[in-house]
């Protein structure tokens, strides 16, 4: 497994290996962006997603930056940046949230 140096410090990576039931929220501002049962482990060492909770909760920009084009995804509601979505990723959307750990905060099913 992806894992260097204590865990407690390794930010990126801090989501990464939890599997409890639960919503992850932003970090900044509170709002919902995926429920535990659309993650899946996508061997990429970053925490990823196949689908939002609800639509319009994060919001896909391009990005042009570093000389590629990717789209990046970013909060719907304070624009906070949460990392990038591609195509790679499985069934029912095809889709793989590449999320930034540091960029949520999760709270646990009650
Ligand atoms: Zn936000």
């Amino acid at each position: 497994m992806w894992r260097r140096g204590n865990p407690a410090n390794c930010a990126t990576g801090a989501l990464l290996n939890n599997h409890e039931h639960g919503i992850y929220k932003c970090a900044a501002c509170d709002l919902e962006f995926f429920n535990s049962d659309a993650k899946f482990e996508s061997g990429t060492g970053w925490t990823s997603y196949f689908r939002p909770i609800a639509p319009g909760k994060v919001t896909v920009a391009i990005d042009s930056s570093h000389g590629m084009q990717r789209d990046e995804a970013v909060c719907s509601r304070c624009g906070g940046h949460l990392g990038h979505v591609f195509g790679d990723g499985p069934p029912p959307t095809g889709l793989r949230y590449c999320m930034n750990s540091v960029a949520m905060k999760f709270e646990k099913a009650k």
